[in-house]
């Protein structure tokens, strides 16, 4: 080694594993430089702490006169010393915990002011270095969150900071919102419905490009305001529900983009109609005394709900009874079927069936069907959008599934950016590769 710097903070307690001077120790320099994963530093020295049963490497960037600042890596004159040397967690090394060790200066930045200089191991304000936060980013996506702890013993709420800064770190290096065509935009709730993301897809490549609390026009503008507006007119297609403050921002920020409607949701709403016809006919037949009437009624419910092609012997059975006894319940029941058959013809044939369709629920003498007839015609746009172009929000879907795992696994995060951090790494392709490693 060419140069020593004794910490007398650990005083005699500490053993030296390294040996002075000659060839070997320039050797073994680069070793643990390699050891560590640090690029672009000196390691001066390395000791094992018998207190703390820790292994302290002392360390210094190579080019330690030419100091950066921190937030933004400009070159910046320097300011003081900050407050000393500092401890940055490295991986383990075989059984020993690791840490890096050096000082801390401060340099004044033209933009941030006063900040602690850049170092080349470690993300800026971060105690780990970057071999260990992608370690701990690459582990959070593929192993359970006991095994992460354990594993790296470092607290559950250290590791919702170390997915933060990663992701912030991807972000910042990559623009994900490039040749952005096809987009899906809905909501979630976590926090057993308290709080709200809104979320956005790319249909394209299916992963999670955004998410941001809550639900309404100001969060969704965020996301437009990010993507510009010369990308915004790049954007043909998007799917949503048929939420109104969806519709109203995509068609102020997004000119060439056709809006269609998830037809899982219009199904979801001539279920719920006929719901209400199964209900009213129900209380009728309790009201009129017909006991037996009422009963099979009310055990119809999931016959009258399902697929016919998922229905079991018995509940064919009742639909057939329905359909013998039943007529204004029946009438319901096909015309809820033929608008599921509606979005499965899907194109031109769709769209001509559910004119037909319309017609029919018109004249159908079931209040909740006529209505529901009228809601239809007032989304009828987006509908055929959604017929003609075959776009579903069922991608969407399957993200906020996934995502609605993360919440449960995020909680103790406790905080929504480090939720949905996770789910960037998880579901918008943003984990690093363990270090070392190439991009899988
Ligand atoms: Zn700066």
């Amino acid at each position: 080694m060419t140069r020593h710097t004794p910490f007398p903070a650990y005083g005699s307690c500490c053993r030296r594993l390294e040996s002075e001077g000659g060839g070997n120790g320039v050797r073994s320099v680069r070793v643990w430089a390699r050891l560590l994963g640090v690029v672009q530093a000196v390691v001066e020295d390395v000791e094992f702490d018998e207190v703390e049963q820790v292994l302290v490497v002392a360390v210094r960037p190579r080019k330690a006169s030419r100091r950066r600042c921190g937030r933004c890596g400009r070159r910046c004159p320097g300011y003081d010393q900050g407050e000393g040397r500092r401890r940055w967690r490295a991986l383990d090394l075989g059984t020993v915990r690791a840490f890096l060790e050096a000082d801390s200066p401060r340099v004044r930045c033209v933009e941030h002011g006063v900040v602690a200089a850049q170092v080349p191991w470690a993300r800026h304000g971060a105690g780990h270095t970057y071999a260990f936060d992608d370690t701990a980013a690459w582990l959070v996506t593929h192993c359970s969150k006991s095994a992460v702890r354990d594993l790296l013993r470092v607290a559950w709420r250290t590791v919702g900071s170390i997915v933060t800064r990663v992701v912030a770190d991807a972000e910042a290096s990559t623009d994900r919102f490039a040749d952005l065509r096809r987009i899906g935009i809905d909501e979630i709730s976590y926090k057993r419905g308290h709080k709200y993301l809104t979320v956005v897809v790319d249909h394209d490549s299916g992963v999670l490009l955004w998410a941001h609390p809550g639900r309404d026009t100001k969060t969704l503008e965020r996301f437009f305001d990010r993507l510009g507006a010369q990308r915004c007119a790049q954007i043909t297609l998007v799917s949503a529900d048929a939420a109104e403050w969806i519709a109203t921002v995509v068609a102020d920020r997004c000119p060439n983009a056709e809006l269609c409607l998830d037809p899982f949701h219009i199904v979801a709403w001539a279920t719920k109609a006929l719901d209400e016809v199964r209900r009213q006919v129900w209380n009728a037949a309790r009201k009129g005394g017909q006991k037996t009437v009422a009963r099979d009624l009310k055990n119809a419910r999931f016959a009258l709900w399902k697929n016919p092609e998922d229905l079991t012997e018995r509940q064919t059975a009742t639909l057939a009874g329905i359909a013998k006894t039943n007529a204004p319940l029946f009438r319901a029941y096909l015309l809820k079927e033929q608008l599921r058959q509606v979005f499965a013809l899907k194109g031109a044939e769709g769209i001509a069936l559910l004119d037909a369709w319309l017609k029919w629920a018109q004249r159908s003498r079931l209040p909740s069907f006529i209505k529901l007839a009228r809601s239809i015609r007032e989304h009828r746009a987006g509908i055929d959008a959604a017929l003609t172009h075959g776009l579903s929000n069922a991608r969407v879907e399957s993200v906020n599934t996934k995502l609605r795992l993360l919440t449960r696994i995020a909680f103790g995060f406790r905080s929504a950016e480090a939720l949905i951090a996770l789910a960037m790494l998880d579901l918008g392709g943003l984990c690093p590769p363990l270090p070392s490693r190439a991009a899988a």
